[in-house]
Formats: structure tokens, C-alpha cells, sequence
């Protein structure tokens, strides 16, 4: 059968279309479908093999006279019609539904239709193609998969990003300045403007006599004829304050055109308008209206056939919606719209969804835990003579704390499954050791090890640092990134192949998939959460099941570790090594802050060098935030620290010229290094005492103390300065209480702690990449309630059901073996 021949489907599809209508409305209400099949068939044969030529000469005479037939006669034509077409093109499940519904009255969708044209592998609905879709062609097909928007499915699960509140009207006084409104009105005049730039400008008026100006600068010339003056036109869209001081505008709005009588000229667009609708992410050259209008059909088509796995006991218990009826809502709210008229995702349909992923998750994890079997690795020798030989080539004795998490870890190393654990510990405590000697037991064994750091800069740290700690051992250390000019890096991609580079260091250029090992067996992973999981995913698979050992500096409480990292093993490095000196903070308001400069300028003095953190700004903003540093290092080097030496380095810099300011810092030739982008983690320059950080309000605690565990990493005293704004709204009691604990500790547990309990894991985790199991719908920050609930319930279900064998668990038993399983795999590296 040739299903697949892309000209034929083509040609043949516009025959879905009428068939589609008559899953809706059944089949005596086509007609001229004679007439259609005929020229259809006729283009068609152009495309036609032997075999699929006969089989459109029957499909022509399928519905020979259809319009004379009896209602049953149709039905019987249609499923004949149906049943020729499924051989020649993949058909929607909804209309090869016709094909059977033969005997079945009134021609409509079953609810639950058994597959017919392959009964040993049920076609899933949900993975039908986009291009399926009414008003989805071939161009728009196109921009969908650009997006990973290939199924109905996957047009389901792709939430909205937001909602707006279209229920009623504003008038054009009352919509405020910087917010979306809906506005109703009646068109005073449309016309073309040509100035600078040409634009199309549509002047409505409201009923209180308020006027708006709509403005569009790129648009089909026929957009201008759509608009009649006296028409009725609901335009929906941001207000904005027009030009020149007059009155109010709105580029771009989406536009629903009502008769000039008030009556609608077309169909109404209830995707669009009088309602609460879904704000999807951009499909680039897709507007938003045609987006939803796709999204609509998706969910009005298929939703039907999603099934529900969630135990019925479980959903009773949690008193959770059935999922169809979820995601419906969280597309196209209905029952639930005053809740989502707020804007934010979220409410009862967005609980559901993330339930479900977080359960299965978590249900992995419990199955895991009794004792599911382990795909087998690599067992390593690690023998105890090796290892103190490796310990002793340092330059320093471990900590009592390394030592122990490396012979956690050299346990794991030697057991013939692969490794999964978590070495956390704060800044400064010492990981890269732990790493190294990891590395060189699989070296040991003729395997190479890798390393990926998250930026560049920290590559290059690292690469520097296992040199130095190596001293001079005959173990190859190669350095890979992405700025490398193209010869060096082929060569290194050379060593990596042949296997001379024994521990390779560097960023998510080791994943990529022109880079390729020659025997990979262990994988670390710094700060993983700033990597994706299909980063992490693809450095795995360069090598046969490696050992993976992830490493972090962010200190997670305990509370939220057991259920983030469920089944990680974890080791804590809690003890700093000998030689480190306190740090004193201190908290400063803005009125007090020649006295911070006081405690700079004698380090200066001293010949010490000093950070100066500005806060984080949102992507968005990257070019005020460019330009505040600018203006705060020039500030500083005229007024406040004359004839010092001031770097800078912020977001907008190339990877290059940010690395060459850090060079010039690390050398000592600048004195002062301003900076907006969070100073690296692992970035050591021993004589820098001082980090000053401005709006410290702003920061997270977890994140000041990074910051500070940038200093007291020489031998002299160290200072860390907090600088408060002078704005209220930010700095209230509460905030001065929360700085406080910063003066009062430097264990790291503790400030995460405090961090979390006054801000809530939401903040705590900071914004989406928080670095845990990446999800479609949850967000762990936020969702710490339901993912306790999903936990309670999965685990209860492996405790009662350790086989899952029971009927009510057989659909999530399903769910967990096939679908789920590389999700799940995935959960295992955190
Ligand atoms: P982390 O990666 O955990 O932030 P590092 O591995 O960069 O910490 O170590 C911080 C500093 O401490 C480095 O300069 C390192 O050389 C030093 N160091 C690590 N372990 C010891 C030790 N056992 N004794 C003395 N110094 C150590
Ligand atoms: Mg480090």
C-alpha cells in the first residue's frame, strides 16, 4: 500500500475536507460529492502507481450518484469511499470512523471508535499530522514543525503561555495606557498614511465617543477594503499613548469586523473575542489569531480521544479533573474562566496536567526504589591502591568531607551499574578535586572522562585547575569549546576520537553531535541545572551507559532534595579545606555607602582588587542593563575611586571579550571589575577580598551567597558588602531582616533555608531552568503542593501494586512503559 506518496495525499486531501463535515453533521447533508471525488480523482491520477491507480478508479465510483442515494445507501458509500482513501493517505482517526459506523444510524463519530484499517497497531488519533487540520496547508505545516508542533498531540500539550480577559469591552477612556483591552466600536475612517513609514491607520470610535487610532505597518493591501466606515469592529490589543500627545493607539490589533449594523458580517470568532483567550508562545509568521484559531480546532477534534491514565481512585482522592476536560479548559477556558481571567496559567485545568506528569515521574522513582532492575555500565576497577595513589598526587590532603564523598563515589564507580549521584557543595568547598580524582579512576581503566561546565569562562577554569592539580602527571587534559578557531578545534576533536584526550573539559559543545569519544565512561556535569536535559541527555550517549556524576554548588534543603532528586544518590561536601578566612558582611543603606567605599579603597590600598555586582536585569532589558554599567563604572572612576583601574563585564559582551575583561582582572591589571551578569560560579581570583553588591534587596540569598564565596578564597580577610537601594517599595523591614542573615551565617544550608522559607520555593529555584527533570506543565518551583500529592499517591500505588497489575492501574502501567520511558530515563540524571 503506498500511504506514503506525499503528491497523492496532497491531491487526494481535499476529499477530507467533506468527509470531516460529515463526522459532524452526518452524511445527508453532503452533497455534490459525485462531482468533487470526480476532479479530485482527475488530479490525482497524475500521481497514481499501477497499484494505486485502480484503487482511485473505485474510489471514483464509490459515491456514483450519492446524491440520489437513501440516508443508509450514503452511509454505505462513504465507508467504501473511506475505506479506498485510508489505503492511499494517512486519514484522521475521526473520519476513517465512517468507514465503520456503517450499521450505526446517524453517521456521527463514535466516542470510542475501534480502529479499522489496522487492527493490530491502533492508529493513535493524537499523533495525527497538523497538516490534517481544516486550514492548516502545507506553509503553515511548515511553520508549526519549525516550532516541534507536529501532531494533534502536540498541539495539545502546547499551553498557553497566558490569557487574556475578552469578555467585555473597554471604552476607550477607561482601557489604561501599557495594558491589552477590548475595545467596541464603530469605524469613522480607514486609509493609508505615508510618511516615513507607511502604515495603515483605522480610526474607531466608541460608544462614549472615545476615539482610538488602530495602526498597522505591514499588511496586505486588501486589509485596507475590510475596513467600512460605520462598521462595527471589536479590537483587541495593547493601548498605547499616540503620538504627539494624541490620544490613544494600538499597533496591531487582532480585529473582529461586525456588520455595519451591528450584526455580524461573518461568523463570529469565538476563539478570539467574548471570551477568556489563550496567548500562545510566537509560531514565528503565524499571528496569534491564526494560531488559536489552529489550537481551537485541535482541541474541538481531538480532545475526545485523549485517554485518561490516571487511576480512578487517585483522581476521585485528589478530586482532579478528568484530563480531557483539562486540557480543553487550559486552552479555551469555559468553567474556569473567571479563575484564568487573571492572566497567569494555572488554576484547576493546569493542576490536572501537572499531576499527571509529576505522578509518573514520581511513580518511576517509586518503582525504582523497590528495586527495579538496573540497565548494567561499567564497572570500574577503582582499586584502593590507584585511588591513594591519585589522592596523594594532590597538592593537599582531602577534607575529611571529600574523602568521603569519594569513596561514595569510587563504590559507585566500581558496581557494574551506572553511577547516578549528586555531589553538592557550597562555593569554594572543593568539587573539582572530587572530580578529578573520579576522572582519573576511569582513566585508570583506559576510559575517558568528561567534564561540561555551563559557560566558557568556567571551562576554562576548570580545564586550568585540573592542569594545575594534576602537576605535571601524564594525564592528557583536553580543552573543547566553542569558540576555539576551527582548526584547533578539529584537532581536538581528533584527540577526542582517538582517545589521546583522556579527561576533556568543556561546554555544551562536548554534546553536540560532531563531537565524539573514543571510550566515554564518565560523564560530570557542572551546574547541570543550566543545562537542558537534552544536553545532558546527548553527552550521555556518547559513550556505552557512562557513570554520571552531577555536581552543584546550589544548596538545596533538604525538603525539597528528597523530592527533586528522589532517586539520586547525593553526597555533601560540608566542610570548607583548611587555609580558607571568614568573610566579614556587612549590610549598608544607601545613605551609609561612603562607608562601603571606605572598606574598598583601604583593600585597594592594601594592593587587593574588588567585584562590584549590579543586579540581574530580565533578558529584555539587556541594553538598559548595558548601559546602567556603563554609567556605574564611569561613576566610579571619576568620582568615587580616581586612578583605578575599572573592568567591566556584562551580558551584551562576546564570550571572548568577556573572558579577555576576566583575564585582565585575574592578572591584576584592573583593579575594580563592575559587573551585571553573576560573576561565574567557580571563577577564582585569589586576591580579590571585596565583593560589592549593589540593590543586594534584589537578589535571593542562595544567590548572594554565591556571590560571595567569589572572595576569601586567598589567604588575607575578606569583606562582602550589601548594598541596599533607596527606593521603599523594595527596601521594607523585611527585606533588612532577610539581608541579615547574611551577616549572621555563612553556612550555606542555612541561607537556603531562610531563603526558602521567606520567599517560597518559587522564588528560592529562581525562574523556569531551575535545574531540576524538565516538564511540559509543571513547574517545581511553584507546583511544591502537587508534587507532594503526586509523590503520596505514586508511592502508595507501588506499595499496594508493586507490579501494577490490578485492571485500574493497567492504563498508567501502559503510560510508564511506553510512552514515559525516555521522560523517565531522563528524570534519573536529575
Ligand atoms: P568548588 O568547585 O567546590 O567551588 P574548588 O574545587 O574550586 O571548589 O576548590 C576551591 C579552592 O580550594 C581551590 O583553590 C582548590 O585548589 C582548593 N582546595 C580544594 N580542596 C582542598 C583541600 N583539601 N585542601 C586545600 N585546598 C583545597
Ligand atoms: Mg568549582
Amino acid at each position: 500500500m503506498s500511504q506514503g506518496d506525499p503528491g497523492l495525499s496532497l491531491a487526494l486531501s481535499p476529499l477530507l475536507k467533506p468527509l470531516r463535515f460529515a463526522t459532524r453533521a452526518g452524511v445527508s447533508r453532503l452533497t455534490g460529492l459525485e462531482a468533487l471525488v470526480a476532479k479530485v480523482v482527475e488530479q490525482a491520477r497524475a500521481y497514481a502507481s499501477e497499484a494505486s491507480a485502480a484503487r482511485l478508479e473505485r474510489l471514483a465510483q464509490s459515491v456514483r450518484g450519492f446524491d440520489e442515494l437513501s440516508e443508509a445507501d450514503r452511509q454505505t458509500a462513504i465507508a467504501a469511499l473511506v475505506r479506498e482513501l485510508g489505503a492511499l493517505l494517512p486519514i484522521p482517526l475521526e473520519i476513517s470512523a465512517l468507514a465503520r459506523s456503517v450499521s450505526g444510524g446517524s453517521g456521527k463519530l463514535p466516542t470510542m471508535p475501534v480502529p479499522a484499517a489496522a487492527p493490530k497497531a491502533p492508529p493513535d488519533p493524537l499523533s495525527t499530522p497538523v497538516i490534517q487540520l481544516r486550514g492548516v496547508g502545507p506553509a503553515i505545516a511548515e511553520k508549526l514543525e519549525a516550532k516541534g508542533l507536529r501532531t494533534v498531540g502536540d498541539l495539545l500539550l502546547n499551553l498557553p503561555r497566558k490569557y487574556e480577559d475578552r469578555r467585555t469591552p473597554r471604552t476607550v477612556a477607561e482601557a489604561p495606557i501599557g495594558e491589552r483591552s477590548v475595545i467596541a466600536g464603530r469605524i469613522l475612517k480607514a486609509r493609508e498614511a505615508r510618511g516615513r513609514r507607511r502604515r495603515l491607520e483605522v480610526l474607531v470610535r466608541d460608544a462614549a465617543g472615545g476615539t482610538l487610532v488602530c495602526i498597522w505597518f505591514h499588511y496586505r493591501p486588501s486589509l485596507l477594503e475590510r475596513f467600512r466606515p460605520s462598521a462595527q469592529v471589536l479590537v483587541s490589543g495593547e493601548v498605547r499613548e499616540g503620538y504627539r500627545g494624541g490620544g490613544k493607539v494600538m499597533h496591531h490589533p487582532d480585529v473582529e469586523l461586525l456588520g455595519a449594523d451591528g450584526d455580524p458580517a461573518a461568523p463570529r470568532d469565538d476563539d478570539s473575542f467574548g471570551r477568556v483567550v489563550p496567548v500562545y508562545t510566537d509560531v514565528e509568521g503565524l499571528p496569534q489569531r491564526t494560531f488559536r484559531r489552529i489550537e481551537k480546532r485541535a482541541v474541538d477534534e481531538y480532545v475526545g480521544f485523549v485517554d485518561d491514565v490516571l487511576p480512578a481512585p487517585v483522581r476521585r482522592r485528589r478530586r482532579l479533573l478528568a484530563l480531557p476536560d483539562a486540557l480543553r479548559e487550559a486552552h479555551f477556558p469555559e468553567k474556569f474562566a473567571a479563575e484564568l481571567a487573571r492572566g497567569a496559567p494555572g488554576g484547576e485545568p493546569r493542576r490536572r496536567l501537572a499531576f499527571e506528569e509529576l505522578f509518573l515521574v514520581q511513580l518511576g522513582l517509586a518503582l525504582r526504589r523497590r528495586g527495579v532492575k538496573v540497565e548494567p555500565g561499567i564497572a570500574f576497577r577503582g582499586l584502593p591502591d590507584a585511588v591513594d595513589r591519585i589522592v596523594s598526587a594532590l597538592p593537599w590532603a582531602l577534607t575529611g568531607a571529600q574523602q568521603r564523598a569519594l569513596s561514595d563515589i569510587a563504590g559507585d564507580m566500581r558496581k557494574p551499574e551506572p553511577m547516578n549521584r549528586l555531589l553538592q557543595g557550597d562555593v569554594g568547598s572543593g568539587k573539582t578535586a572530587v572530580a578529578l580524582c573520579a576522572a582519573r579512576i576511569a582513566v585508570e581503566d583506559g576510559y575517558q572522562a568528561a567534564l561540561m561546565a555551563p559557560t566558557e569562562i568556567l571551562a576554562e577554569q576548570h580545564a586550568r585547575s585540573l592542569r594545575m592539580l594534576l602537576r605535571g602527571a601524564p594525564v592528557h587534559v583536553e580543552l573543547v569549546s566553542g569558540s576555539l578557531p576551527q582548526r584547533e578545534r578539529e584537532h581536538a576533536g581528533r584527540l577526542l576520537r582517538s582517545g589521546a584526550a583522556q579527561i576533556v573539559v568543556g561546554t555544551h559543545a562536548l554534546a553536540e553531535e560532531a563531537t565524539g569519544f573514543h571510550k566515554l565512561g564518565l560523564a560530570i556535569i557542572d551546574e547541570q541545572h543550566r543545562f537542558g536535559v537534552m544536553t545532558r541527555r546527548s553527552l550521555m550517549s556518547k559513550g556505552h551507559r557512562p557513570d554520571v556524576l552531577v555536581m552543584t554548588a546550589t544548596p538545596i534543603p533538604r525538603t525539597l532534595a528528597l523530592t527533586l532528586y528522589g532517586d539520586l544518590d547525593v553526597s555533601v561536601l560540608d566542610e570548607l579545606p583548611p587555609g580558607r578566612t571568614p568573610i566579614a558582611t556587612r549590610v549598608y543603606r544607601d545613605s551609609a555607602r561612603e562607608k562601603a567605599y571606605d572598606v574598598v579603597r583601604r583593600e585597594l590600598k592594601a594592593g587587593r582588587q574588588t567585584y562590584v555586582v549590579l543586579p540581574l536585569v530580565e533578558e529584555s532589558e539587556k541594553l538598559v542593563d548595558l548601559k546602567a554599567a556603563t554609567q556605574e563604572r564611569d561613576r566610579l572612576a571619576m568620582d568615587v575611586f580616581p586612578g583605578v583601574s575599572i573592568g567591566l563585564v556584562h551580558g551584551r559582551q562576546s564570550a571572548v571579550e568577556r573572558n579577555e575583561e576576566m583575564e585582565r582582572f585575574r592578572r591584576g591589571e584592573t583593579k575594580i571589575l563592575v559587573a551585571t551578569t553573576v560573576i561565574e560560579v567557580g571563577v577564582d581570583v585569589p586576591n580579590a577580598t571585596v565583593m560589592l553588591i549593589e540593590h543586594a534587596e534584589r537578589f535571593g540569598l542562595s544567590q548572594l551567597h554565591q556571590l560571595r564565596g567569589r572572595v576569601g578564597r586567598g589567604a588575607a580577610k575578606s569583606h562582602c558588602l550589601l548594598l541596599t537601594g533607596t527606593s521603599g517599595a523594595e527596601w521594607g523591614p523585611a527585606a533588612r531582616e532577610r539581608l541579615q542573615v547574611m551577616e549572621e551565617t555563612t553556612d550555606g544550608f542555612r541561607i537556603a533555608e531562610v531563603d526558602l522559607m521567606l520567599r517560597g520555593p518559587g522564588e528560592y529555584l529562581g525562574t523556569k531552568q531551575s535545574g531540576m527533570p524538565d516538564f511540559a506543565v509543571a513547574e517545581l518551583a511553584r507546583d511544591q503542593t502537587i508534587l507532594k500529592e503526586a509523590r503520596e499517591e505514586a508511592f502508595a500505588l507501588v506499595e499496594e501494586d508493586p507490579e501494577m497489575r490490578s485492571p485500574e492501574n493497567a492504563a498508567v502501567r501502559e503510560q510508564l512503559l511506553h510512552r514515559w520511558r525516555g521522560r523517565l530515563s531522563l528524570a534519573r540524571v536529575g
